[in-house]
């Protein structure tokens, strides 16, 4: 890992609805990031448009990537390679970072290096300090993943357990817009949860009690329908109620699993990535089951929970030190894949 020579790694992320561009030292870590989200842009629509954003990161992606050089005190002719989220996740989006990545990388004579965005959100923890050692189990939750991992080094997953349906994020988000709250739902709702009380509403945990380590969160949203009906809409309270309950039932299910996951494999670090990562009854009940465990929860920067440029240059970085890219590689053309599995 230490064999390699210092690198700086230019790194862009544009594979749904945020486009970010960071600057990585293989020596000295993260050293700046730019992020613009689209989040108000597609409020209006209730979810993403996709034409929209391939549009709208096109206009970020080269002011974004200016900032990120400037704070970083870095120009182009500083950067030894170049990094981009080849998918999963929207095509036309995913092809601006591609694109404008693979055309600095070819004028600048420079390895680009295609990166998984699940391999960048399971590395982004690495991120924080204190950072966890190898091997440990991550808890993938975003808006389209809820995955149970365990990573024994940078390359090195293996599926513990899935979502059979929706993801953790996606329940949250489809249960806000039930509740008539904004997009995304997961904060929102997690907001009027602070109001409310989780015992009033007594909402499936799906899977709870399964001996595997999958998910299954769709039921949930029926389940809510089902209570708003007998509600009376005005009643704010009873909104709150439901929010906090839905809450409840989908970090009850994340935490017991991910518990369940650490005494399979007999490890003791848990680490959590994606945007649900954010969400604060998750990381407070963690921390607590996993003291009691003599474990512990590594949680990346609140601000590199949802999607980001750094968690893509920082994973091509670990990529590159690792051995699993080649900096003498040199690419004209280049792919991205919507459906891609890590
Ligand atoms: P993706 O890459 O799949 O779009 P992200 O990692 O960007 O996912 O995370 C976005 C998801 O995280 C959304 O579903 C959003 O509702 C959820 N989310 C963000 N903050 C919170 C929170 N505080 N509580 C619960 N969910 C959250
Ligand atoms: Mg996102």
């Amino acid at each position: 890992m230490l064999h390699s020579p210092p690198m700086i790694v230019l790194g862009f992320e544009s594979s749904c609805d945020e486009t970010g561009v960071a600057v990585v030292s293989t020596e000295r870590g993260l050293l700046a990031h730019a992020l613009h989200s689209q989040i108000d842009m597609h409020q209006a629509y209730g979810g993403v448009v996709p034409e929209l954003a391939s549009r709208d990161h096109v206009r970020r992606v080269l002011p974004l990537t200016r900032q990120a050089l400037a704070s970083a005190g870095l120009t182009l002719d500083d950067v030894d390679a170049i990094a981009y989220t080849a998918g999963p996740g929207l095509a036309g989006a995913l092809l601006v970072g591609a694109s404008v990545a693979q055309a600095i990388a070819w004028a600048r004579d420079l390895p680009s290096i295609p990166i998984h965005h699940l391999e960048g959100h399971l590395l982004s923890p690495l991120l924080a300090d204190p950072r966890p050692e190898f091997p440990f189990v991550a808890l993938l939750v975003s808006g389209g993943h809820t995955q149970l991992m365990r990573v024994d080094g940078v390359g090195c997953y293996e599926l513990l357990g899935e979502t059979l349906d929706d993801a953790a994020g996606e329940a949250f988000d489809k249960t806000a817009k039930l509740l008539g709250l904004g997009y995304p739902g997961g904060p929102a709702l997690s907001r009027l949860a602070e109001a409310g009380h989780a015992e009033r509403f007594d909402l499936p945990r799906p899977k709870l009690h399964s001996p595997d380590l999958d998910f299954s969160f769709s039921g949930l949203k029926t389940a809510v329908l089902t209570r708003m009906k007998t509600l009376d809409p005005q009643d704010a309270q009873a909104r709150a109620d439901l929010a906090a309950a839905t809450q409840d039932a989908i970090v009850t299910v994340l935490v017991a699993k991910s518990v369940k996951a650490l005494e399979n494999t007999g490890l003791k670090r848990l680490v959590i990535a994606g945007g649900v990562g954010a969400n604060r009854l998750l990381r407070e009940r963690l921390a607590v089951r996993l003291g009691r465990l003599g474990g512990r929860a590594y949680f990346p920067p609140l601000e590199l929970c949802t999607d980001n440029g750094a968690m893509i240059a920082f994973a091509a970085a670990m990529r590159l030190q690792a051995g699993l890219a080649d900096p003498a590689e040199r690419h004209t053309a280049f792919t991205v894949h919507p459906r891609w599995a890590l």
